[in-house]
């Protein structure tokens, strides 16, 4: 039992990461400094690791012990994937655990998989403290902490159970994010922010967006509009170009 009297503190969900991730954290957060004037604050990562398509499938491997049931968790996942496939040209579509998925989902306990034998791989860390983690493409798996009390609902303390309650719907689109490619952004109202969850960030952002036009490229509404912005409309015609092109103007700011 914990104490009732103080909160328990809350570590950052992944800081834990494996040592060859932190390095291409500092790597590429280095490089972001050449870009702040233009506000981009998102990371990839250095290999530029992305899927060689648009439609993903995704399973659920394992499901939550502790308070939601598989279809909360279904409906809380489903709903974190449609944010990505509003904002990007991906879709997703869950199939059966037993066919083959490009995203394979499960809640573990802290020995998992491979943790124990793979230094990529770190294993859980029990109750709070990381509470997911997700592998880039093209592995495509996300790791949920089963010692976590997951709900679909703001993130909250419960006095009556002495547990923090973790908003499975956030915490999924911030590791589905990991899963298209994107590292931690260095913009704090990101929701790939390494803080996301702390801060209660729970929307995609611009720089998500910006993050996967430079991962894959976007796809304009116009023909023409990468030659309207080669002739610098995107600074002459501002306004032309968001109505119209809202992809390659991204790429001017
Ligand atoms: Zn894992
Ligand atoms: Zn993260």
């Amino acid at each position: 039992m914990r104490p009732a009297a103080a909160l328990p503190s809350r570590r950052l969900e992944e800081e834990a990461h494996g040592g060859v991730l932190l390095v291409g954290i500092q790597q590429d957060a280095r490089a972001q400094v050449l870009h702040l004037s233009r506000n981009k604050r998102y990371t990839l990562t250095p290999e530029k690791l992305k899927w060689d398509k648009f439609k993903l499938t995704y399973k659920l491997l394992s499901f939550p012990t502790n308070l939601i049931n598989a279809s909360d968790t279904r409906r809380g996942l489903a709903k974190a994937f449609g944010m990505w496939s509003d904002v990007s040209p991906f879709t997703f579509r869950e199939v059966p655990a037993d066919q083959e998925a490009d995203i394979k989902i499960g809640f573990y306990p802290v020995n998992h998989t491979d943790c124990l034998q793979s230094y990529l791989h770190h294993c859980f860390d029990g109750i709070t403290g990381e509470l997911a983690h997700a592998f880039f493409p093209p592995t495509g798996e996300i790791h949920f902490d089963d010692d976590e009390y997951w709900i679909v609902g703001n993130m909250r303390f419960s006095w009556k159970r002495g547990v923090w309650l973790t908003d499975l719907i956030h915490v999924a689109t911030h590791e589905i994010g990991h899963a298209l490619g994107l590292m931690h952004s260095m913009n704090p109202k990101a929701i790939m922010h390494l803080n996301a969850t702390l801060t209660g960030r729970k929307l995609i952002t611009q720089d998500e967006v910006w993050g996967l036009h430079r991962l894959y490229g976007c796809l304009d509404r116009l023909f023409i509009c990468p030659a309207w912005a080669r002739k610098g409309y995107c600074d002459s015609k501002r306004r032309l170009m968001q109505r119209h092109c809202p992809s390659s103007c991204d790429f001017c700011y």
